[in-house]
């Protein structure tokens, strides 16, 4: 069942969240994702959550948990007092697991990442219900949100769906294409939850009005969108921020080598310096 949990800023008109993953230290790149949401917090009059998206047990580590506290408070940030950690959800996460699946929604997925090509998201789906060994850490498969079942579920309402998008000269409306990033996992084997479901479900939890975060998550609300429809959550505003390029012209992020910022702190740089590094000075 769903936690209840009342957050004492739920009647501020904007409220949003800085939702780190902790698989490593906080980069320049996590700098200026959270420069720009509590910028935009700032000149909206709302407030931040801090949210640990730590489901991914296999990566994230608690070590990483403190770092980004302690890397946050260095940069100045100031957050409401409860932090959820998402990996102390798994319940509710499941839950919403075996609604979709109660929906006849989810499907079974037999192949590993690698191994999935078009041909599952282009052949016929394979509707199953849920099982009582859903969430069964050695069961040796993946669940899958039919895109297929979801559209013949919602009927006309697949084709009207869509997500506000704020952007530099105003609110637009988005379409939004579930499609774009086909039938999504939304259970592992080693994890009872995956990304979108958690992430969705706590910003519905958490009354987040705008959800901001960098543009390597621009397909994100496509099918977050469908989620909050299938399941009755609230939609919040959408904003993507650019992402900080790193000297060789690619992103900076964990894969890409970037450097840590207990590093740069520890080589005397100041968080004025991290502001002037992200473009945020
Ligand atoms: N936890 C995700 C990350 O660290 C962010 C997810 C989000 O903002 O929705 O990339």
């Amino acid at each position: 069942m769903r936690q209840v949990v009342f957050y004492s800023h739920v009647m501020s008109q904007f409220l949003t969240r800085f939702a780190p993953s902790p698989t490593g230290k906080l980069h320049l790149g996590h700098a200026a994702s959270a420069f720009a949401v509590w910028q935009a917090a700032e000149r909206a009059g709302g407030d931040v959550i801090l949210r640990i998206e730590d489901i991914d047990t296999t990566r994230c580590r608690p070590a990483y948990t403190e770092a980004i506290y302690e890397a946050l408070h260095w940069l100045g940030f100031e957050w409401s007092p409860y932090v959820r950690i998402q990996s102390e959800h798994f319940s509710d996460y499941a839950a919403v697991v075996r609604q979709l699946a109660d929906l006849g929604l989810a499907y079974r997925c037999f192949l590993t990442r690698a191994q999935v090509g078009e041909d599952v998201f282009t052949g016929k789906p394979l509707h199953r219900r849920a099982e009582e060994d859903l969430l069964d850490k050695d069961t040796p498969f993946a669940w899958r949100l039919s895109l297929a079942a979801a559209r013949e579920h919602l009927g006309q309402t697949w084709s009207d769906l869509s997500y506000r998008l704020a952007t530099a000269t105003g609110i637009e409306t988005v379409k939004a294409d579930p499609a774009k990033l086909g039938d999504i996992i939304i259970a592992r084997k080693d994890t009872p939850s995956a990304y979108h479901i958690a992430a969705t479900h706590d910003d519905d939890l958490q009354s987040i009005t705008h959800v901001i975060r960098g543009e390597d998550l621009i397909d994100a609300p496509h099918v977050q969108t469908l989620l909050q429809v299938l399941l009755g959550w609230e939609q919040p505003i959408y904003q993507h921020h650019p992402l900080v390029m790193g000297p060789d012209g690619k992103r900076l992020s964990k894969s890409h080598g970037s450097i840590a910022l207990a590093d740069l702190r520890a080589d005397g740089k100041t968080p004025d310096d991290i502001r002037r590094l992200t473009g945020f000075a």
